[in-house]
């Protein structure tokens, strides 16, 4: 079962879509959407993480509008970087 949601995506171009959710109790993943893993070079070393993604859900968004850009209020001594 999809359990839907609307969700921006996008720093520079917002974007408001209708993605898929990860199953909260999910077994597997415990509801993160997926499992990494570390692996490693032939020398044994880290050599990086590969996210794989859980079967309980399907990654993709349908994109329902694109939003204006507003221009950015922020109050003077606060970072605009994210995470706000
Ligand atoms: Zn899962």
């Amino acid at each position: 079962m999809l359990r839907l949601r609307i969700k921006v995506i996008g720093w520079t171009h917002r974007v408001l879509t209708l993605t898929d959710t990860p199953r909260p109790d999910c077994p597997d993943c415990q509801g993160d959407g997926g499992t990494a893993h570390d692996y490693g070079d032939h020398n044994g070393e880290y050599a990086g993480t590969e996210w794989e993604p859980c079967p309980c859900w399907t990654q993709w968004a349908v994109i329902l509008l694109p939003l204006p850009r507003w221009p950015r209020r922020t109050p003077p001594g606060y970072s605009d970087e994210p995470p706000f």
